[in-house]
């Protein structure tokens, strides 16, 4: 065997058609590989006559760590003159998207290794621009040029979609007043045996850019959905009623058990008041209370339950607080049951025992949601569809806001929150053309 010095060394830079000219290792900086073109651009496009050496061009690109050390590639290449004086094509400058795209801070490897290291890892791209000794911005504005021409690329991508899910995420606070800047996700829930998955990031949360997006997909996919799943929101249910008339809407259980939570927690809090007189403290039995209260029952042990009771003998004397209680576990007990006539019955006799003048004003409230949503509620009975894709679709897009701490540019948002929930085609990262 034979070692050829040059040959080993392209070998290990391992780009096309370059000829290495040297690595220069200074202390307490990238390591810097040059490189110089062999691609034969020599020749003029305009008229094909044979160009003059002008000069020489240099970029310095951020590569892919060499060795476990950050390491730039600086690229010098040819500039070219047309050699025939009336040719109008002047000089031009040697491009190989190969190595790199024209303007790119990152060699084109380094751009596609980042973008599936953010994109696909989750990684954030603070510790990816740590690695490859950079700054954040050229590692970021790499993931999206790359990240969104993936996505257009892959038109494959949102299928044939049984049931749709609309949920709202908060992705920014705005300002000094802490705006909530809201987006809605739109999510494919999936079946049996089907994953759910991310489909779409849409700013904002009102009915009219959501239906927007829906009126914009080919007829055939909107005309094959059979339901869609919404919390129980007025602007989500308008988006059904305009873009998709067609469709069973069902209420998300989830959503509806985190409602009667809710109602539960401000009779907590008002009897809390009306009682004591102050917010709740450690030792009031209400404050105690309030982590079993809304824990479901089958998952309270003796001793909890023991506790409970004891918690809501000391501190709601009149009982609302316990009728609050058994109004959530009732409600909680509509999704035991399986035969959809049988939870029609129930909700209608539930309805009407929470409306009871006599009852707390929470629970009635929450008759008044109930009466507002039955139809969406016991249509769940039928379908047999959640919107729980949606909300791991969620908790996916609140790691990636937890890692890229906070995201100002909706743009930037969608384009990582699809990346990483919307699980695109990544064999296509290799065909395309970055934007
Ligand atoms: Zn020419």
């Amino acid at each position: 065997m034979e070692f050829n010095p040059t040959r080993m060394c392209e070998l290990l830079v391992g780009l096309p058609e370059v000829e290495v000219r040297g690595v220069l290792d200074e202390p307490g900086v990238p390591l810097r590989v040059h490189v110089e073109s062999r691609a034969d651009q020599r020749w003029c496009k305009a008229c094909g006559v044979r160009g003059r050496l002008k000069d020489w061009a240099s970029v310095e690109l951020v590569d892919l760590p060499c060795f476990g050390r950050p390491t730039r590639l600086v690229w010098h290449k040819q500039r070219w003159r047309c050699a025939e004086p009336a040719c109008p094509a002047g000089s031009w400058t040697v491009v190989d998207p190969r190595i790199a795209w024209p303007r790119a801070a990152l060699t084109d490897r380094a751009g596609r290794w980042a973008t599936v290291q953010v994109g696909r890892g989750g990684r954030s791209v603070h510790e990816v621009a740590v690695e490859l000794g950079c700054d954040w911005h050229t590692v970021n504005n790499a993931v999206i040029a790359y990240g969104e021409a993936l996505l257009a690329a892959d038109v494959d991508r949102v299928g044939a979609v049984d049931a749709l899910g609309l949920d709202e995420t908060l992705f920014f606070r705005k300002g000094p007043k802490r705006t909530k800047q809201w987006a809605t996700s739109v999510v494919d829930v999936g079946g049996p045996g089907r994953p759910g998955r991310l489909i779409e990031m849409i700013e904002g949360r009102t009915a009219t850019k959501v239906s927007e997006w829906i009126d914009a997909r080919p007829e055939p996919w909107r005309e094959v959905i059979r339901f869609g799943v919404l919390d129980m929101s007025g602007p989500y249910r308008k988006v059904f009623n305009d873009s998709l008339g067609h469709l069973t809407q069902v209420a998300d259980p989830f959503h509806v058990v985190r409602h009667a939570n809710t109602k539960l927690d401000e009779a907590r809090r008002r009897l809390q008041n009306e009682t004591l007189g102050h917010r709740g403290r450690k030792d009031d039995p209400l404050y105690r209370s309030r982590r079993l209260l809304t824990k479901g029952h089958e998952r309270l042990d003796e001793r909890g339950n023991e506790k409970l009771v004891g918690f809501l003998e000391a501190g709601d004397p009149k009982g609302e607080v316990r009728m609050t209680w058994h109004a959530k576990e009732t409600i909680r007990g509509l999704y035991a049951i399986d035969d959809p006539d049988q939870a029609a019955t129930y909700i209608d006799e539930l309805i009407a025992d929470m409306a009871e003048p006599s009852m707390p004003p929470e629970v009635q409230s929450l008759a008044g949601t109930l009466r507002r949503w039955r139809d969406h509620i016991i249509a769940w009975h039928t379908a047999r569809v959640t919107n729980g894709p949606t909300e791991a679709a969620n908790n996916l897009i609140k790691r990636i806001k937890r890692i890229g701490f906070g995201f100002r540019k909706f743009r930037h948002y969608r384009v990582r929150a699809l990346l990483y929930a919307g699980r695109p085609n990544w064999d296509l990262l290799a065909t395309i053309t970055p934007r």
